[in-house]
């Protein structure tokens, strides 16, 4: 008895979008069926190895054949099979995240209209079984899972409904039928029913896959007369069975057959990639330890990757017998965007997870792993900057978080691979290079936080900076100051905050006249920082100001970025950095202030206020009562317009 069900929604829509693709990239199904049996298998051997009810199978293969005539090509495997109700849930549903962001995709190009893109982004995704649609109006699949003892068949024309019945299967395994489309203008399927596209296609995408890739292949060849001796001109077709794949894992290979075209195919194949990594890594240990791995750090980061979704590891294979997809003992954390594998003999086949946290071989490998990514990052810095910089771009933030998150324990590996954006600087700068070019008698890596260059550069507490010709480092990332903090200083030279504490800049002279100045205008001072008591720590004159009348710094602890980022976490605190209002002396508006503070008290309140307003405002700090900033500034406008009229009526009498 057959039943007919109905594909979920999401489901429906890809079909959909198979159905009607106008791809160019048709040839994919197969990739994407053979990659299918594949992990069929492998799960149909792991389980074999510790579930005695499962027989130990002599030999596993992936058989494929086509029927000219029918139109069908047929793909089978002796893998794990599917129940019914794993038929259901993973044919009859979207089983893939990825599948789901491709609809995303698509919807966004849709609305963005831009349909050339369309073409091309099915094969960025790696869609799975339901690409067979792109080529065949038909699909049957036969199946036989071990725990089952039953044998289904599901089929499907693609549109809203499948059938599933029960069919006679002896042993485990699926075997997928594909009824090819007709012809039609330049969409020609007829060219996938031929020996040599068949053979193309598995050498292209499939040659590494561990098992066996068969298929009968018909040779022409020469008659022979009763004396064996070749007849000339006349041939006959032998049939054979044909191994198309070479099966040796790329990892395997000797490192110098491997190309970097086939590991950039590789990768985009394995991790379902539309683009070629940033860098690949090919790495071969023998030794104390032993391994082959092959790396990847892509050139996009994936978008969920600093989500606690996202999945960091590396897939584990021991003797090129494949045990886990996301091994995360494999990589330190500020590696996660790193993907690849790592292919050991050191390690039991059996292992659960949770030993193999405390395994010391794998503790070791992912040890040298991490080195060999943080050289191969050196070697990228040192021979092909342009594509370092798009590097760090991407996952520089990953590093800063790695000197963060060790708490300062990785800071030599990590320091040099760093880069900033500077002031003096179009292109991002290592801090070798900023040492490298600091002026005579300057002692420290200054650097300003901000959300951008251009907003760093208006910050006035860069004046006295810019006049001395000095370069600052512009953090623009949230945990820059956190890295900062953990690296304490570069190869002895200290960082120093441009709106933080004191900018040590003054010679002896410069001191003694600022120590007068500030004994001198004591009594303002001291009245601004009575008007401002409690929101700020203190009121000075500024030694960083030139041309700006006024300024925010920190004390030595706490910045205001910290505080901004500490503020947007969960269940921040309501700590806040140490507020000290700078005032320029040089500046008209400090003689405007002393004037006021000689006639009235509270007006000099009144200023004193909006002073401290201004001065958060420019940090990008809310101010505490923005509607009595408002009506302070609004008598300020009355007030300096009604003096003026005064002054017009003066000259009026003159
Ligand atoms: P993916 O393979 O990437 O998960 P697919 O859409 O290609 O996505 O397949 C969905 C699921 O169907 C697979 O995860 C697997 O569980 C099951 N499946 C597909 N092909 C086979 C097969 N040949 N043998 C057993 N299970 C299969």
């Amino acid at each position: 008895m057959s039943e007919i069900k109905e594909f979920k929604t999401e489901s429906k829509r890809l079909l959909d979008l198979m159905i009607n693709s106008i791809y160019t990239n048709k040839e994919i199904f197969l990739r994407e069926l053979i990659s299918n049996a594949s992990d069929a298998i492998d799960k149909y051997h792991y389980l074999s190895l510790t579930d005695e009810k499962l027989t130990k199978e002599d030999k596993y293969h992936i058989f494929l054949a086509y029927d000219s005539k029918e139109r069908t090509f047929t793909i089978e495997d002796n893998g794990i099979g599917m129940t019914y109700d794993e038929l259901n849930e993973h044919l009859g549903t979207i089983a893939k995240s990825g599948s789901l962001e491709f609809l995303n995709k698509i919807q966004e190009e849709k609305d963005n209209k831009d349909e050339s893109e369309n073409l091309d982004i099915i094969g960025q995704f790696g869609v799975g079984f339901y690409s067979s649609f792109m080529v065949a109006n038909k699909v049957v699949v036969e199946t036989k899972s071990p725990y089952s003892t039953k044998a289904y068949r599901f089929s499907s024309t693609g549109t809203d409904t499948y059938e599933v019945e029960e069919c006679n299967k002896e042993d485990h395994g699926t075997k997928i039928t594909l009824f090819f489309r007709e012809n039609k203008d330049e969409e020609n399927y007829d060219e996938f029913l031929s020996d040599w596209k068949i053979k193309e296609l598995v050498k292209k995408y499939s040659d590494y896959v561990r098992y066996p890739i068969e298929m009968f292949v018909s040779e022409s060849v020469q008659d022979k007369d009763e004396n064996g001796k070749e007849i000339e001109g006349k041939y006959h077709d032998e049939t054979h069975l044909e191994v198309l794949n070479s099966m040796i894992p790329l990892w395997k290979k000797n490192k110098s057959d491997v190309t970097k075209e086939q590991l950039n195919d590789f990768y985009k194949q394995k991790f379902q990639e539309y683009e070629d990594p940033s860098t690949s890594l090919f790495v071969n240990v023998e030794g104390l330890i032993s391994y082959n791995s092959l790396l990847f750090i892509p050139k996009k980061a994936p978008y969920n990757l600093y989500s606690d979704k996202y999945e960091r590891g590396l897939q584990l294979y021991t003797k090129g017998i494949f045990i886990m997809d996301k091994c995360k003992d494999l990589i330190p954390d500020y590696l996660r965007f790193v993907k690849g594998l790592v292919d050991t003999s050191d390690i039991s086949l059996n292992i659960s997870r949770e030993m193999l946290q405390q395994d010391r071989q794998i503790k070791k490998i992912a040890t040298s792993l991490e080195k060999k990514l943080l050289q191969e990052l050196e070697r990228m810095k040192n021979e092909e900057f342009k594509e370092y910089v798009s590097f760090f771009k991407e996952f520089g933030v990953n590093l800063k978080y790695g000197i963060y998150e060790s708490y300062g324990a990785r800071k030599d590996s990590l320091k040099d691979l760093l880069l900033y954006k500077s002031l003096l600087n179009e292109e991002m700068i290592t801090l070798k290079q900023y040492v490298e070019n600091m002026k005579e008698g300057q002692e420290f890596i200054y650097y300003a936080s901000n959300k951008s260059k251009e907003a760093v550069e208006a910050m006035p507490q860069l004046d006295a900076l810019k006049a001395k010709g000095y370069d600052v480092l512009i953090l623009t990332d949230e945990i820059d100051e956190f890295a900062i903090e953990m690296l304490g200083d570069y190869n002895e030279k200290k960082f120093k905050s441009i709106n933080q504490g004191d900018l040590d800049l003054l010679n002896e002279e410069e001191k003694k006249k600022i120590d007068a100045l500030k004994d001198e205008k004591k009594p303002l001072l001291d009245a601004l920082k009575e008007a401002l008591h409690g929101k700020v720590s203190d009121v000075k004159v500024s030694t960083r100001l030139v041309s700006s009348p006024v300024c925010l710094v920190s004390g030595e602890g706490m910045s205001f970025e910290m505080e901004k980022v500490l503020k947007q976490m969960p269940n921040s605190s309501d700590l806040k950095a140490e507020r000290i209002l700078e005032i320029n002396p040089n500046h008209n508006l400090f003689k405007a202030l002393e004037k006021v503070y000689e006639t009235s008290n509270e007006k000099l309140k009144d200023y004193a206020s909006l002073l401290l307003d201004q001065a958060l405002l420019m940090e990008g700090i809310m101010i505490e009562n923005p509607q009595e900033f408002s009506k302070k500034m609004c008598d300020l406008m009355i007030l300096a317009s009604s003096s003026n009229e005064e002054k017009k009526d003066e000259s009026a009498i003159d």
